[in-house]
């Protein structure tokens, strides 16, 4: 403070101030504010109580931002809530919330002791200090969660809660003394009400409504959970406003759905896990619904080419394919081998039959694990048509033979410099067997599809094996890539109109470019699809639980058990469904009129994905990512609860239906 100067700047900012307290005085006197508050709030130098940038709006009848987020009350809503309490001279005062110390200091002009409770740390030091510095020494600062009170001064004449929660917590009520009354706002994010609670000389609680507030979230044991986020009970109510809700599959009303994929080609039906019986159930349902009534033509899923194929000839009534092996018999067995898909597949053979059996609707898998499969496959279809090039074939894959029993071990030997790369080999039985497309296919077009698509696999396959030892982020690649091929050249085969849905994991239905994965590299089958048909040909529909039971293993190749899903992390967007205590909803994440609740959904979030493998104990490290829901996906399916799905097998399937074909128990 060294110059004239300054000295002067700062009597002039103190004379400001000055005349702008009285003016808030004045404000609040008009607003019916007793004598003793005007004389408490003329004393009280909110400008203290406010960040120095604030500092010159300290006095306007209005709340301020201050540290951890919180805000500082608008002096208006102090005095209400201290006339709302009846705090008079002599009284011991109870404050949930010190924030700035601004309430606390306020009500230690009028009562005898404030006790005053706050969960930041910093905020509470800071208010210490500063009602300290001032020479306030009948207010009390706790570090400490208020929703329990401060029992070691209780009773209280009047308890204050600034900060607005589920409900009164009954500590607080417990601490209230008789002829006390306590004040605090009640409700969601944005939508509270201001509650009174008084208490008779008997001991008699009454409870009234005094109007409409917002305050901060109460945090603690008896108030919002601390993970929650502020605005989560206003996108709550947003999303109950848009959801289509329903009670379970069977009776989910499905038209506004169908009506919104319109006129897609293409739509992708996710799954949060491998082994939930309500996934695979509405699955069924939607394919069901677009093969009747938009002509889709195909089901294909994140399944082996030739275990699908089994399944194909079956739905399509044609005869069982001549080499016995049983189908899906691949770790993890249960994806497929259920019985889920069985009696959508029981379904689909007699749609099949009731059908124009020129346009029958197929079942095909897009995945490639069937390295060895696929390459008799192709043999045999070669044998047929082409003996000398069956030679060729067979000498080209051949090189692989060795590795029959672990086609990882193959790619290992390859990148320790072991083995040569079969890579160029087998790749040219694809290239040859698709030059030769228009003789082959004009006899037979669906077994060349299925050689070509065979030979597809091989090539791929041998590539996925080379890639497992470059990383995660390049197999991943290569396999989604697989499946995005294989799609395109099915679309292809069945014509410029073809309508295809498929049966995929979230993680391959939904962008990559919305989730955290997608930041490392990866792309996604859904994300390939947007950009090859454009994003209106394409619809992309995650699916969500939040807790239930279901099938996974503990390690790769281990058995199957059935798992009890832990209840969603509420920092997810599983938490934020779950609190719409909606037992199932479709919602919709691409319409332009649901704009405000997209944009709220948009920031990311974590999400859950459950595979093959559930580690419940790791859950938050192994099991779930960030991602940006609307950007994911078109839609997003809800189950609050949901079941493990039945392996076949497992003794309880439905009588009169074929147990051996096409699953070949
Ligand atoms: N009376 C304060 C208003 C602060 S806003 C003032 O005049 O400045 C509400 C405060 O309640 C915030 O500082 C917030 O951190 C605090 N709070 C929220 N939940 C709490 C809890 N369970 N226990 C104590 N303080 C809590």
């Amino acid at each position: 403070m060294g110059s004239v100067a300054q000295i002067h700047s700062v009597k002039g900012s103190a004379d400001r101030l000055d005349s702008a307290s009285r003016r808030l005085v004045r404000t609040l006197a008009a607003r019916g504010i007793d004598d003793a508050s005007l004389r408490a709030f003329g004393e009280v130098p909110r400008h203290r109580f406010v960040p120095a940038a604030m500092a010159e709006f300290a006095y306007q009848d209005i709340p301020l931002p201050i540290a951890e987020g919180q805000t500082i009350s608008q002096p208006y809503v102090v005095a209400w809530m201290i006339r709302a309490a009846g705090v008079k001279p002599g009284q011991r005062v109870l404050e949930v919330g010190t924030g700035s110390g601004y309430a606390a200091a306020i009500a230690s002009r009028i009562a005898a002791e404030v006790y005053s409770v706050e969960r930041h740390r910093a905020l509470a030091e800071g208010a210490r200090v500063l009602l300290a510095s001032l020479g306030y020494d009948n207010v009390h600062v706790l570090h400490a969660d208020g929703t329990r009170g401060w029992s070691e001064h209780a009773p209280y004449d009047a308890i204050l809660v600034a900060a607005g929660g589920p409900s009164v917590p009954a500590a607080l009520l417990d601490q209230l003394a008789p002829g006390g009354a306590l004040v605090m706002p009640v409700g969601p994010a944005d939508e509270q009400t201001l509650v009174r609670v008084r208490r008779d000389e008997r001991g008699g609680l009454a409870r009234e409504e005094l109007g409409d507030v917002r305050f901060v979230p109460l945090v603690g044991e008896h108030g919002w959970s601390p993970t929650s986020r502020a605005s989560d009970a206003a996108v709550v109510a947003l999303m109950g406003e848009c959801v289509q809700p329903f009670e379970n599959v069977e009776l989910a009303e499905l038209d506004a759905l169908l009506e919104r994929i319109g006129t897609a080609r293409v739509v992708l039906l996710g799954e949060a896990t491998h082994g939930t019986h309500e996934f695979y159930r509405m699955r069924a349902r939607i394919s069901r619904a677009l093969i009747e009534r938009h002509g889709f033509q195909a089901v294909a899923i994140e399944g082996d080419w030739p275990d699908a194929a089994r399944v194909n000839r079956y739905a399509r009534h044609l005869p069982p394919a001549s080499v016995p092996w049983r189908p899906f018999s691949r770790f993890p067995t249960w994806m497929w081998r259920n019985e889920d898909v069985r009696l959508f597949a029981e379904w689909l053979r007699v749609h099949n039959g009731k059908m124009d059996p020129e346009r029958p609707t197929g079942f095909y898998g897009l995945d490639l694990y069937s390295l060895f499969t696929s390459a008799d496959a192709v043999l045999r279809y070669l044998d047929q048509e082409d003996p000398e090039a069956a030679l060729v074939a067979r000498a080209r894959y051949g090189l692989l033979t060795p590795w029959q029993t672990d086609p990882v071990a193959y790619g290992r030997a390859v990148a320790a410099g072991r083995f040569e790369s079969c890579e160029a080999k087998v790749a040219q039985v694809l290239v040859d067997l698709l030059a030769r497309r228009l003789d082959h296919a004009a006899q037979d077009g669906e077994r060349f599809l299925d050689a070509a698509e065979n030979a597809r696999v091989v090539a791929d396959a041998e590539a996925y094996y080379r890639a497992m030892y470059r990383g995660n982020v390049a197999s991943w690649n290569l396999r989604d890539r697989h499946m995005a091929d294989t799609l395109g050249a099915l679309l292809e085969f069945l014509g410029p109109d073809a309508k295809v849905v498929v049966w995929a994991h979230n993680s391959h239905v939904g962008d990559a470019t919305a989730t955290e994965m997608g930041a490392e590299g990866e792309h996604t089958l859904g994300q390939l699809c947007r950009a090859g048909l454009g994003p209106d040909a394409v619809r992309l529909i995650g699916f969500g639980t939040d807790h239930g039971t279901v099938i996974a293993a503990s390690n790769w190749g281990e058995p199957h058990e059935v798992k009890r899903v832990r209840p969603a992390d509420p920092r997810s967007y599983e938490g934020l469904c779950h609190r719409a205590q909606i037992p199932g909803f479709v919602l919709p994440l691409r319409q332009a009129r649901r704009e405000v609740l997209r944009d709220e959904l948009t920031a990311p979030r974590l999400e859950r994905a459950i595979g093959v493998i559930y580690r419940p104990e790791t859950e938050l490290q192994s099991h779930y990512f960030r991602a940006s829901l609307p950007r994911q996906f078109d839609e997003w399916i809800w189950f609050d609860r949901t079941t493990a799905l039945r392996p076949l097998g497992s003794g309880r399937s439905e009588p009169g239906l074929p147990e051996t074909y096409p699953f070949a128990l």
